[in-house]
């Protein structure tokens, strides 16, 4: 033992002498029950499963060693407004409190303080997002967050506040970021960080749905109106879409990115455009997002300052959570 040590101490010694800094771990994620309370009850897609599945992989493969695991965080009411209305925050803090009722057409029901759930992930968003501007990390990873669906009115496919959407808020008005890119490789597109910021130049947008299935949004001629035309890049993928599929997408997302130079990448990585997902037909293996986890670390580390927050999004085959995820993590990690 006393060989080891005097070799890792001259190994040490012999790097600071180079001027060179031991590496240090640049990602850190985000894991803690009170994530999990994000889910519909009943038997719904969008289970309290969700959160374990990403974290019993995240602990098989001993990741915690590399990254940094930070609690979820609690957060103000406030902190909604920057992009929900008040009429809308309040309709669900009314029916989080009586435990029913619809928060939009059809597709998400209230559950007894779902109000809270909702709020704890965008809180973790939004600490991971300033932990990254304050340079405390490079890269951030929040599953369960990614609720690309909830437009600043309404709730939207699951999704019942827009953590993206507040960040994005947040980064514009108190960091004075011009450009941030939002990428997103979920299977449904991204409809409520599009439509919301369609019309806002400085929201460098990219997004690789399946075609024909909810929300039925994401055309490729929806590039953003007025001054913001062109920054926004949307590729409807056919139905059983394979990785050699995702290549050629993605090679226009990254040409995207270089276009447009983001100061702060946010990427959503919804595990359900993995095959064997109960509610879609796309067919990427894992293997795509590793890809899309180490680019976009790259891209970062060359054009964004390192800044990477990585949201999980949707998928409702708890393998593929498992996969995805932590596929994106490694990736990020392996950059
Ligand atoms: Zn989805």
């Amino acid at each position: 033992m006393k060989g080891i040590l005097a070799l890792k101490i001259r190994k040490l010694h012999c790097r600071r002498q180079k001027g060179e800094q031991p590496r240090l771990m640049r990602t850190q994620v985000y894991a803690g029950e009170a994530l999990a309370r994000y889910g519909f009850p009943g038997g719904h897609p969008f289970s309290t499963h969700r959160f374990g599945a990403f974290y019993k992989e995240f602990e098989k493969r001993n990741l915690a060693r590399r990254t940094t695991v930070v609690e979820p965080a609690n957060g103000d009411t406030d902190l909604l407004r920057s992009f929900h209305n008040e009429a809308y925050v309040s309709l669900v803090r009314q029916n989080s409190d009586r435990g029913f009722g619809l928060l939009d057409r059809g597709d998400t029901p209230a559950f007894a303080g779902c109000f809270e759930a909702a709020l704890t992930v965008c809180a973790t968003a939004l600490a991971a997002t300033e932990v990254i501007m304050a340079g405390e990390t490079e890269a951030a990873f929040v599953p369960i967050a990614g609720l690309h669906h909830a437009r600043r009115n309404m709730a939207g496919g699951f999704c019942i506040f827009n953590d993206a959407g507040i960040v994005i808020e947040k980064l514009f008005a108190e960091y004075d970021l011009k450009r941030i890119a939002y990428v997103d490789i979920d299977a449904h597109h991204g409809d409520g960080v599009y439509y919301e910021f369609e019309d806002q130049p400085g929201l460098i947008f990219a997004d690789m749905h399946q075609q024909y299935i909810y929300p039925g949004t994401g055309d490729a001629d929806e590039t953003g109106t007025g001054e913001a035309a062109g920054t926004k890049l949307n590729i409807p993928m056919r139905a059983h879409s394979n990785d050699a599929d995702f290549d050629r997408g993605w090679a226009q997302v990254l040409d995207h990115l270089k276009a447009h130079k983001p100061e702060f990448i946010i990427l959503q990585c919804g595990a359900d455009s993995i095959a064997g997902d109960p509610i879609t037909q796309m067919e990427y293996s894992p293997a795509s997002f590793l890809r899309a986890g180490k680019d976009l670390a790259r891209f970062a580390s060359e054009f964004a300052g390192g800044r990477l927050l990585a949201l999980g999004g949707g998928g409702y085959n708890l393998t593929n959570i498992g996969l995805g995820w932590n596929n994106v993590i490694e990736g990020v990690l392996s950059a």
